[in-house]
């Protein structure tokens, strides 16, 4: 018999929703996949069972205590995992020889350095942690270029996007007949909420999303719409595409998962149930398709699929997700930081919810757009734009 390759993987942020979900559909295919490392930032008995059952040669933990509580709760079961500790690791083990693939599945700028080690070793990228590519933008499409890595869109809109545009798209957009791409929403928790409500929506309300089940902080952008607005800038960067090309649509059944609309009228569009093992599976094996574990989706008990235009009042960070994105040079570094300082804020109770997009605002006014010329200049933007919005929180609160 033919001996095929295992495809050898890296993950890191295992633990979160991206991360259990990819290792769901790696778990179907025992003969495709091979798991090299994991990574965690805290949760030590979560990351063990992993690795029980995953059984890879390396795990990273954030700190060097839960390193050691991990490497001996792994050794009492038998387990020659290697245990490593720190920013150092990640990188390390996105990096590897023996590695082909790194899913990127950290949440927030904490993923940019690790995802940028992964590309600059070339390997395949699974890009699920958007806020590495919103914060580094022109740096980190340059990097992948220069390294000849390659990025494969993890997140469901993006993929969806991937697969309606031609093979050989190679981010032509105007030459391949592209006019816009139009991005659905499902409006989150709160689309039909009145306005006067908003002011004292709880952390809970704000994570129970209709359609997906989903890390906090990204829950919490779905609530605001700035995990639209995000994607938007993603979308610029992934496919090369001018900010007035592309349309956010509301589309509250989560089931058009994005559309492609080419100049003689066609609109392609990628179907499925809200499940983000599609998308993974599908950069996974790509060009194969392989199962995920995903219920068919069920035309006749889904009935109706409806759109709405997003209203900018009810969602005032998408505005300023466009804004950023338009003034471009450090302007989408500080949008993403003061999000994340903004939505930690909320989530440990401090910021009412209506306030998150204020402090962005209010960032954005305070520190003016420069331009960003290295990887280290982006991390200094990210540090001020997060000084600056860690004191406006403490102002306002
Ligand atoms: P999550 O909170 O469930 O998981 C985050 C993972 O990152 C965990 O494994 C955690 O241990 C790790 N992590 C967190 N902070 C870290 C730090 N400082 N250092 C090292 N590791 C750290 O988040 P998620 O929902 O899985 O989202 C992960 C990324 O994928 C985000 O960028 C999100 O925007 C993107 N994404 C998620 C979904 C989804 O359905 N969950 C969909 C599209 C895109
Ligand atoms: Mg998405």
């Amino acid at each position: 018999m033919e001996q095929v390759q295992k495809q050898r993987l890296t993950i890191l942020g295992a633990t979160g929703s991206i991360g259990v979900s990819t290792l769901d559909v790696v778990a179907r295919h025992p003969e495709r996949f091979e798991v090299v490392a994991l990574t965690a930032h805290t949760k030590v008995s979560e990351l063990a069972r992993l690795c029980l059952r995953h059984r890879p040669r390396y795990a990273v933990m954030t700190s060097d205590a839960d390193a050691q509580a991990l490497s001996s709760e792994l050794r009492s079961s038998g387990l020659a995992t290697e245990v490593l500790a720190g920013p150092q690791a990640l990188a390390q083990v996105a990096a590897l020889n023996e590695v082909d693939s790194v899913m990127a599945a950290i949440v927030g700028a904490a993923g940019l350095a690790p995802t940028l080690a992964a590309v600059r070793a070339g390997k395949r990228v699974l890009l699920a942690n958007k806020e590495a590519l919103v914060m580094a933008g022109a740096l980190f499409m340059a990097e992948v270029r220069q390294a000849a890595a390659s990025l494969w869109p993890i997140d469901s809109e993006h993929n969806a996007i991937f697969q309606s545009l031609p093979a050989d798209y190679a981010g032509l957009f105007d030459r391949k007949g592209v006019r816009r791409i139009l991005l659905t929403a499902s409006g989150g928790p709160f689309r039909a909420t009145p306005l006067s409500q908003m002011q004292t929506v709880t952390p809970k309300q704000a994570c129970a999303h209709p359609n997906w089940v989903m890390g906090r902080k990204i829950s919490v952008d779905s609530a605001t719409m700035m995990n639209k607005g995000l994607e938007v800038i993603e979308a610029h960067w992934l496919f090369n595409a001018p900010a007035d090309r592309i349309e956010v649509v509301i589309h509250p059944q989560s089931v058009i998962h994005s559309l492609v609309e080419y100049v003689d009228g066609s609109v392609l569009a990628q179907l499925g149930n809200p499940d983000m093992r599609t998308p993974i599976a599908h950069a996974l094996a790509y060009p194969e398709r392989i199962e995920a574990g995903v219920a068919p989706l069920d035309m006749f008990a889904i009935g109706q699929l409806t759109f709405e235009r997003p209203d900018e009042r009810r969602f005032p960070c998408l505005p300023l997700a466009y804004h950023a994105l338009r003034a471009a040079g450090s302007a989408p570094t500080i949008l993403n930081a003061a999000n994340e300082v903004s939505v930690a804020s909320f989530l440990s109770g401090q910021l009412p919810f209506l306030r998150i997009a204020e402090v962005i605002a209010a960032v954005l006014d305070q520190i003016p757009v420069t331009t960003v010329p290295d990887i280290d200049a982006v991390i200094a933007v990210d540090a001020q734009a997060r000084a600056v919005a860690t004191s406006i929180v403490a102002d306002w609160t």
